[in-house]
């Protein structure tokens, strides 16, 4: 069995919901359809899960919602009626969200702004469902209240009680025919709707097929692959392979360093499962797409991506002796962990340690509060914060046992002019992640794309 997930750009309009309902009846394997919201139809569009968080705010801060309220009904009106589903699917869509907005007072605003963003999916999968059945096939919508998609943690982000897989497990044994199942939300155990973080109907997809064992999730998308660099920076990589096959810890690598095709957390649970990925193209179903399983064929020497990912900062401290004083780094994530900081890596000299954190973890207004900790706690000669910094990741298996690796990335970098502010390979040895200042991103990436997938990287 085959689990499909299709993205907001795959159900944006009819003509690309026709594409979904095709590309589902091509392989009677592909049983269960996770859907998202429609997204955008074109470059001004708006999703409609922005269009609803436009109208929960509106309802929250007491305005008049008719219009937003107008705009959510038609973007299901217009397909409905070019694939002539008949005006009741659109009603049934309409009382929903109207029953969705009259909890705004009885609800806190997080609980209705997840009730809210999760009326995309779920009204979604309604109308898809009727457009299988529009097409004479067997196909039934499935609610996450009753097959027991049980989240918890915040709202907004959300995640899963991992009880949830065996309910799953035994409400999907009973389902013959198509199941279409709404991505992006589940139920608290107190009966709230909670939604995963954005883009989360990738992880629906993943938990459904981690849940039924599928032979594979397949995950639609709108590129024909995953690409190697990202294409708005190094722009031949369009002409160049895509990513045949990639194995889970090169995926994971790639997406920690906002490598965009999919959604970071949606990897777990098919990893935990070990169902390979395949990342396809809701336009080109022809394509093979991208593979991510266990393991691949490695040539050795060889390289499978480069990611970029902005918006790092670095606190920078030294002390003379540092290395002789027991303790010292636990103090520092000590402060860090007093203040909820999250750190990344954390690379160090004899004298130096360095703590890498995401910029959005440590904003300018806290800087001074947290360097004045590490003053008084820690007394070192010095200490600073340096910003605006991009962190870029060299990845694959075959860099393992191959000499020379880091060299090249290095020799491309000061090739390039590009200076390094920070080096760290993990003993896994399939990656390799390089500090520079965000300025030289663009030319750092092209430089690396050139050493390693340019006429001389072969
Ligand atoms: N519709 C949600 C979003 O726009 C979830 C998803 O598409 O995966 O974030």
């Amino acid at each position: 069995m085959k689990v499909c997930k299709f993205g907001g750009s795959s159900l944006a309009d009819a003509g690309q919901l026709t594409k979904v309902v095709d590309i589902v009846l091509a392989d009677p394997a592909r049983r269960i359809v996770v859907v998202s919201a429609p997204g955008k139809r074109n470059g001004g569009d708006t999703k409609v899960t922005d269009l609803l968080i436009s109208l929960a705010e509106k309802a929250l801060k007491g305005e008049n919602t008719d219009r937003k309220f107008g705009e959510v009904v038609e973007r299901y009106a217009v397909i409905a009626d070019e694939l002539k589903l008949g005006d009741g699917i659109v009603r049934t869509i309409e009382s929903d969200l109207r029953d969705r907005l009259d909890q705004v007072s009885r609800l806190a605003p997080k609980e209705f702004m997840d009730l809210m963003k999760a009326a995309g999916e779920d009204n979604n999968a309604k109308l898809v469902a009727v457009a299988f059945s529009a097409r004479g096939k067997k196909a039934r919508y499935a609610s996450p209240k009753d097959t027991g998609m049980i989240l918890k943690g915040d709202f907004g982000d959300a995640q899963l009680d991992p009880d949830s897989y065996a309910r799953l497990s035994r409400a999907f044994s009973s389902f013959d025919g198509i199941v279409v199942y709404p991505g992006f939300f589940g139920y608290t155990r107190d009966g709230k709707v909670a939604t995963f973080p954005r883009g989360g109907s990738d992880i629906t997809g993943s938990i459904l097929a981690a849940a039924v064992c599928a032979d594979v999730y397949e995950n639609f998308t709108d590129v024909d692959s995953v690409y190697p660099c990202d294409p708005r920076i190094v722009e031949e990589v369009k002409n160049g392979e895509g990513i045949q096959t990639m194995t889970y810890r090169e995926m994971r690598e790639l997406a920690y360093a906002g490598f965009g095709v999919f959604n970071d957390d949606a990897v777990i649970p098919a990893v935990k499962a070990r169902i390979p990925i395949n990342i396809r193209n809701t336009n080109h179903p022809s394509e093979p797409g991208t593979m991510i399983q266990q393991s691949r064929r490695v040539i050795p020497g060889t390289v499978v991506g480069i990611a970029s990912a902005d918006g790092f900062c670095n606190i920078v401290i030294e002390k003379y002796l540092m290395n002789r004083e027991i303790g010292f780094g636990r103090r520092i994530l000590q402060i860090l962990e007093d203040n909820g900081i999250s750190y990344e890596h954390m690379p160090s000299g004899v004298d130096s340690q360095c703590v890498v954190i995401k910029e959005q973890f440590l904003p300018k207004e806290d800087e001074r509060r947290i360097v004045n900790a590490i003053k008084a706690q820690l007394e070192p000669d010095f200490v600073t914060v340096e910003r605006d910094l991009t962190m870029l990741m060299v990845v694959g298996e075959g860099m393992c046992y191959t000499p020379g690796m880091l060299a090249r990335a290095c020799l491309a970098l000061a090739s390039a002019g590009i200076s390094m502010s920070m080096v760290n390979q993990g003993s896994s040895e399939v990656s390799f992640m390089l500090a520079i200042r965000s300025q030289d991103r663009d030319a750092a990436v092209k430089a690396l794309y050139k050493a390693f997938f340019g006429r001389e990287g072969r």
